[in-house]
Formats: C-alpha cells, structure tokens, sequence
C-alpha cells in the first residue's frame, strides 16, 4: 500500500477537545472501549471459525494483552483478533463511526457533563484520545494475502496510514500518553481501572510491564502443562530427622522424599472471570459459588440471606443476580450496589432509570445486553423498553418472595425482620410490586408468630364468630367491612394495654420499625377495608361492662372530671370514666389514631418548628371505675392527698403511652418518693 496521508472525515474542524472533554470525570473509560473493540474482534474471528471460513492456527488461544510501560509512557492493547484490513481502517477508523461523531458534537456540543451519557458506543476508540496525545493502531487482518498496516494519529484531524509490519492476525493499539495521564502507564493503576470495567468480559485479559524481570514459579513436574516454560529442573534431596523411638532408640527417619521439582516462568494469570456466575444456568450454580461471588464481587464478608438468579432470553435478554444483604443496622444506613452491564463489559452503578428504585437497597449484578446505552439518561429514563426491563426485574424479585412465602416459610420467616424494609420500602414505591407482595408481608403477632395479611383477617373472622359479632359494620360496604388491626410500636412502653389485650385474647401486631407507619397507610390507602389502630387509640368494647347509662354514673364521672382537672390544673382534659373489667387498670391514655398520626407527621417533619411537647394534647383520661383508687377519690375528693394522687394517677397512664417530658418526669420521681413517705407515718 502507498503512504496515505489524510484528513479525519469528520465535519469538525476537530472532534479531540470535545472527546477530552466529554465525560472528563470518568475519562477512565477508554479502557472499557479498547477492550470491548478488541472484546468483539476476537467473537468476530471466533464467529468466523465457527463459520468455517477461517481456521485458527494450532496454539490459538484468545486472548487481550495489555503492556503498561511507564518509560515510554505508553499502554498497549493487543488483541488476536480479526484484524482489519487498510480499507478497514478507512472505512471504520478514518471515517470515524464518523456519522457517530457528527451527532455526538450536534447533540452535545452545548452541553456540560451533567447530561451524562454512558453508552457512547461508536466514538468507542476515539476515547483513547481522552488520555492520550498520540495514538497507534497496528494490524493484520485475518483475511488471506491481507497486508499489515499501521497508522497513527496525533490528536489533530490529520492522520498517517502506512503499510505495517504485524504478522500476527490481530490488532495492536498503542497510546502515547499525556502528561495529565501518566498515571496509566503504571501496571498497578491500569489493572484497577481493568477490574473495575473489564472483570467479567469474556476474553482473558493479561497486564504486562514492559521490560519487567522474569518471575518464576516452581510446580510438581506432572503439574507441568505445554505452555509452561521450564527454566531448570530442581532436585530435592530427601529430608531425614533423628528421632526416638517406641524403645528409645534414636533412629533416623526420612520425613520427606527424594523430589524433581520445575522451576518455570511463572504463568500467568487473566485480571477476568471470563464466565461470571450470571452468565450460567441457575441449575448449574451452588450455594458456594454465589456466596464466593457475592464476597468478591462486593467485598462484603457477611453472608447475604438469599438471592435471585435472574436469567431470560425473551422478550428480552437480561440476566443477573440480586442479592438481599444481611444488615444489622436500621434501614437508614443501608446501602446496596447494582452493578450494570452490557453483555460482560460494566457500565455502571446503579442506574436507577433501569433498576426499580427500591432495589437499589440490593446488592447484586445485572446483564441487559439490549438495552439502548447509547443515549443519554435522561432519554433512558422516558425509554418504554427500559421501564419494562425495570418491571421485570421488580416482578421477579415479588414472584421469587411470594414463592418463598408459600413453599419455604419457614426460612421466609426466618429472614423476614431482615428483609422487611426492603419490602416494605418496595412497596411504598412500586404500586405493581405492593399488589403481588401484600397477601406476603408478615406481621409479627404478641405471641411472636409472623402472620400474613389473609392470616390476620382468619383470626379476626374467627374471633368475630366466636363473639357472634357482626363486624364493625359498615352500613354501605356491606361485602368488604373494615377490619381493624390493632398494633404496638413499642412492646415497653406499651405493656399495660399489651396485658389488657392478652386477657381479653385480643391479639395486636407489633409495628416498630420505622417505615412502618408510613407502610400501613400506604396499605389502608390501597385496601379500603384495612384499619389500623395503634393498641392505645380506643377502649375497645371488649375492655368494656356494659355501662349504666344512668344519672347516677353520669355525676360520677362529671365530679371525677372536676377533680382530675383542678389537680392537674388541665381545665379542658378531656376525661372519660368507663367500667374496665380488669379492675386492676386504674388510669390509661387513649389518643385517637388520626389525632396520633397527625401528631407523628408533624414531629417527623419538625412542622412549625413545634417542640413536640408544645402541641395540643388530644389525649384523653380514662378513668375505670371499677378500680378502687378511683373510687377513693370520687369518695374522698376534698382529701389533702387526692391532688397528688390525681398527679400520680395521671403520669401513671402517661407513662404508658409516650415518655414523659424532663420535668414531667422528674415531678413523678419526686411524687413517687413522697408518696412511699406516707406509708412510713
Ligand atoms: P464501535 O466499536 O462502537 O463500532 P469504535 O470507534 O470503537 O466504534 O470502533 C469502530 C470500528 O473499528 C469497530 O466497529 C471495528 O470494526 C473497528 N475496530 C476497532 N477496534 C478494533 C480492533 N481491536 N480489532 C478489529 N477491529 C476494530
């Protein structure tokens, strides 16, 4: 072939700044594009073979070979794969995926890096030119009588084309770096920026220094392999020791024998898995090897509770593997890794317009060798092809819970308080996903048991037959009557009606996490027969004698009224007095549900800058009147000690709903303490 000597058909004057430019803060890629073309080079000529329109010399074993050599501040890719021809590099280099290019600068040309775009496939080898100033491209096509070229190229739109001297079938391609880059000349740095891109691309990828010491490993000789270069034979003398014997006798014993060892050039070993563990059959995977995965993938030695292997071929490709980390901390802190790649090769983290949000708590590896990468992610995320691939991947994770839930429940409960935020979270955020998961959410129960939503309902239709109760009745919504299920957020601070709901053989759940409350909402606003009600809301009728409606019982609880309010100094509390029939309940607080969650809301929020303890209390006292201290007082209301025992009686039932305020804590320590004084009299 003649010199050739020509421009860079592009309609720029030149495309180089904008390359540098572009996506500057991972200007890394270019590796992930120079392995990739050589990645396809070698299924190309593979592809061929196969074809039988090529056939590979005997020792071909495929493979990329990467040469970072700091004194001559270059890296080389070296791939044996199919080559290209000088028509080729014309029509494929010189041309520059060329239309590629002209959109790239259309499209990009007033935009910042904001806009990311994170396929960029095209422009592929041009990245090379984010780090380097000169680039050499040396090949051989496969094709037969081909004839070798060289080209090369220093950042202008001009370029250099000559014939070469490769003899191999394959390509060659040497970056001359730039100062700002020198950094990729160094093995250590290079091989991170390969693992981070290129660990699971499917051709053995080896980093070389160039010029380096040979290194050198000793093996058994039937270890030894073809490709082994063996330096010298080492001869092992046996070992003896002298020991002493049953009779004690000193005797000398061989302790190892006579050995013939190799010393070979040590072998060397690819940075890759060239067929990661997404890429086989679920069948074919054992526990340990997803374990093994797991740990090296995310570097995280806590055993992940299970996992899902996803893997389809229609409608779309998608393969992949999510794990659900074991955490230890609150759900706040959790953060997951969704790997994303593209047929093997990386693309990036947790791109949230494929994977569903909530997923993103997961850890795991997701293979879409479809999808559009292309396109920038603002394009991706008003992509119907991506929203479906995010569909699937959310359905598959419900399908695999609820399946869990139905065939293994006793390890679904077993991971159950680990998971459920997860869960929970999922479904607050994907109204598909809440469908198929809420007949499989667990609650917890007082007696520990895990129920699921369908379970508690077959308590409480029991219970309601057992009572011959018709429930809550709902005059309208005569076929879906409202269900109340009552919970606890907090098994201390509400032991007292915990007991009184045990003795009556009602049952609550506990709820004490804190996605909970935004959880049941989210399932009373999706159920329109699900209430919830916290444990302290009402005084169930249950709790209940039936109560006289007479006179009599009114000035009782009037005069009650009276008194607590001017011993407590609260003249609008709001006091109830009811015949409990556990007469040992003196006092109890309720606070309507809505009123309670109102109040939640705001201190979440820190609405109005309120101090919480500034709000309007909406609590009311329930007075029992079956209880005798209440009796007592009614009975002995102008006593010196009613006032105090008013106090008591009042921060008694406070205590158990929410905790007392500093002062209101210490008045109660300092009451208690006068109060055990008068015993002493
Ligand atoms: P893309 O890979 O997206 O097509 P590139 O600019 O990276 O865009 O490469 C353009 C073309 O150059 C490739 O499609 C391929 O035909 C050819 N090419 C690039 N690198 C190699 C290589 N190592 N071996 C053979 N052909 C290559």
């Amino acid at each position: 072939m003649s010199q050739k000597h020509g421009n860079l058909s592009i309609n720029s004057d030149n495309i180089f700044p904008v390359i540098k430019k572009w996506l500057y803060s991972d200007h890394d890629i270019f590796a992930r594009e120079l392995i990739s073309n050589a990645c396809d080079a070698i299924t190309k000529i593979k592809k061929l073979e196969i074809m039988g329109e090529y056939s590979f010399p005997d020792d071909y074993e495929s493979k990329i070979t990467v040469i970072a050599n700091p004194e001559e501040k270059s890296l080389k890719f070296i791939d044996n794969g199919i080559g290209m021809t000088a028509e080729e590099v014309e029509e494929y280099i010189n041309q520059i995926a060329f239309s590629g290019a002209t959109d790239f600068l259309e499209k990009y040309k007033d935009k910042t890096n904001e806009d990311q775009i994170i396929g960029h496939f095209g422009l592929g080898f041009y990245s090379a030119f984010m780090v380097a100033d000169e680039v050499h491209i040396d090949t051989l096509s496969y094709k037969e009588g081909a004839t070798a070229v060289h080209w090369e190229c220093d950042g202008g739109t001009e370029f250099d084309m000559t014939d070469g001297n490769r003899s191999e079938v394959g390509t060659e391609i040497t970056l001359y770096l730039n100062e700002d880059c020198l950094e990729f000349a160094n093995e250590y740095r290079i091989k991170e920026v390969l693992s981070k891109y290129c660990s699971f691309m499917p051709t053995p990828i080896f980093v070389e220094k160039a010029n380096a010491e040979p290194e050198y490993e000793t093996i058994l000789p039937e270890e030894k392999t073809e490709k082994d270069t063996v330096i010298e034979t080492i001869i092992e003398e046996a070992k003896t020791e002298e020991q002493e014997n049953e009779n004690g006798e000193k005797e000398i014993v061989e302790i190892s024998p006579k050995q013939e060892k190799l010393k070979i050039l040590k072998r060397p070993v690819p940075i890759n898995e060239t067929q990661p563990l997404w890429t086989k059959h679920p069948n074919d995977c054992s526990d340990d090897e997803y374990k093994k995965f797991y740990r090296e993938v995310f570097h995280d030695f806590k055993e992940p509770l299970f996992w899902i292997h996803l893997n389809m071929d229609y409608p779309f490709n998608l393969k992949g593997i999510l794990y659900f980390p074991k955490i230890n901390t609150e759900y706040d802190s959790i953060e997951g890794i969704i790997k994303l790649y593209n047929n093997q090769v990386f693309i990036a983290d947790n791109i949230k317009e494929v994977i569903p949000e909530f997923l993103m708590l997961l850890k795991g590896v997701i293979d879409c060798p479809d999808l559009p990468l292309n396109v920038s992610r603002s394009a991706l995320q008003n992509d119907g092809f991506v929203k479906k691939i995010s569909d699937y991947i959310s359905k598959k994770v419900a399908d695999k819970l609820s399946g869990m839930c139905k065939t293994d429940k006793e390890n679904y409960e077993k991971y159950w308080d680990d998971i459920s935020p997860f869960i929970k979270f999922g479904c607050l955020k994907d109204d598909k996903f809440c469908e198929k998961m809420t007949n499989f959410i667990l609650f917890k129960n007082l007696d520990d048991k895990y129920l699921t939503l369908p379970e508690c309902f077959e308590i409480e239709d029991k219970k309601d037959d057992e009572a011959e109760v018709v429930s809550d009745d709902n005059e309208e919504n005569q076929d879906t009557p409202k269900k109340t299920l009552y919970y606890v957020t907090d098994r201390q601070q509400q032991s007292q009606y915990i007991n009184m709901f045990k003795e009556e053989k009602l049952d609550a759940l506990i709820l004490e996490h804190n996605i909970d409350s935004a959880f049941i909402n989210h399932l009373e606003q999706k159920n329109e027969n699900i209430r919830f009600m916290r444990i302290d809301a009402d005084v169930t009728d249950t709790f209940k004698e039936e109560t006289e409606n007479d006179e009599a019982f009114k000035e009782k609880a009037d005069t009650l009224t009276e008194v607590f309010r001017k011993a407590l100094g609260k003249d609008q509390l709001d006091v109830k007095v009811e015949k409990l029939k556990n007469c040992a309940v003196s006092s109890m607080i309720t606070l309507s549900e809505d009123t309670r969650r109102m109040q939640d809301m705001m201190k979440m929020y820190n609405m109005y800058g309120m101090d919480p303890n500034m709000m309007p209390s909406n609590e009311t006292l329930v007075l029992n009147a079956n209880n005798n201290l209440v009796n007592y007082i009614l009975e002995n209301k102008d006593s010196e000690n009613v006032p105090m025992m008013c106090e008591q009686l009042y921060d008694l039932a406070m205590i158990s709903h929410k905790p007392l305020s500093p002062e209101a804590m210490t008045k109660f320590v300092a009451r208690s303490n006068e109060i055990l004084t008068l015993l002493t009299k």
